[in-house]
């Protein structure tokens, strides 16, 4: 199944099928791509087939890179003391992974793959990155039975995860699907969170009953909303970033229209 064009229902600004359907057409297809450009200009926002973004934060840096035909973000980690780096997505496209990874002597260590979820559009490269570098393999229990190859480790809510010596902390969202997990880092004063298809600029990730809003919509309030500050900046599976602030007061407006 695969969710970017049916992850969010067309709220306001955000009709993400659509606009995922037409970058792909004109950006992605025919373009041969040979290595990736990794630009330090982070603003949060890739294009398909384009090149990587990457911020500079205190314990690691972020890099940002859109795979596939679903526009998928795929999210490098790299802590700046040790070289070690986690890979949040295999989503497609292995050679522009292992491209953002770099080829050098320098490169950062792969040392970890987590899965968000279990929806296709984001392990379409699990597989093939995971036996070029022998990074192991992180997912949630209940997502794990959808994924192409065994995670070697299994998180639940509250776990941490490391990448070089920096700490990153499992929170559980249940809805989008039932064993979506996102990683919460926190870099000085500022959270960073990064949250698959749980959460996005304009809403909770597509559910697909009364049930599944309500969980979605409840673990953001509990474990993300009520957690964290509103400056926690957050990166999606899908699509631009934005902080907790900026979606804070639309919460209930989710809630009232039941998606
Ligand atoms: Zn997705
Ligand atoms: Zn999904």
């Amino acid at each position: 199944m695969l969710c970017a064009g049916t992850d969010t229902k067309p709220a306001g600004d955000v009709i993400r099928a659509a606009c995922c359907a037409v970058r792909c057409r004109t950006r992605c297809r025919g373009t041969t791509v040979s290595g990736v450009d990794v630009l330090d200009d982070y603003t949060g926002h890739v294009d398909p087939g384009g090149s990587a973004t990457r911020r500079t934060l205190d314990g690691l840096t972020v890099s940002k890179l859109s795979v596939g035909p679903m526009d998928n973000n795929a999210y490098l980690l790299t802590c700046r003391s040790t070289g070690e780096a986690l890979l949040i997505d295999a989503a497609n496209e292995a050679e522009r992974l292992m491209d953002l990874v770099g080829h050098g002597a320098d490169r950062p260590e792969l040392r970890t793959i987590v899965t968000t979820h279990r929806h296709g559009d984001h392990w379409q490269a699990l597989g093939a990155v995971a036996g070029a570098t022998g990074a192991e393999t992180i997912a949630h229990p209940v997502d794990a039975p959808g994924l192409p190859l065994p995670p070697d480790q299994l998180v639940e809510h509250g776990a941490t995860v490391t990448v070089g010596n920096c700490l990153l902390e499992v929170i559980h969202l249940r809805g989008h699907t039932p064993g979506s997990i996102a990683l919460l880092y926190r870099d000085g004063d500022r959270p960073h969170l990064f949250t698959g298809d749980a959460l996005f600029p304009g809403g909770p990730g597509k559910t697909t009953s009364p049930e599944d809003f309500e969980s979605l919509v409840g673990d953001l309030e509990s474990r993300v909303f009520d957690q964290l500050p509103d400056e926690t900046w957050f990166y999606p599976g899908h699509g631009d970033d934005s902080t907790l602030g900026e979606q804070r007061p639309h919460l209930q407006e989710w809630r009232q229209r039941g998606w």
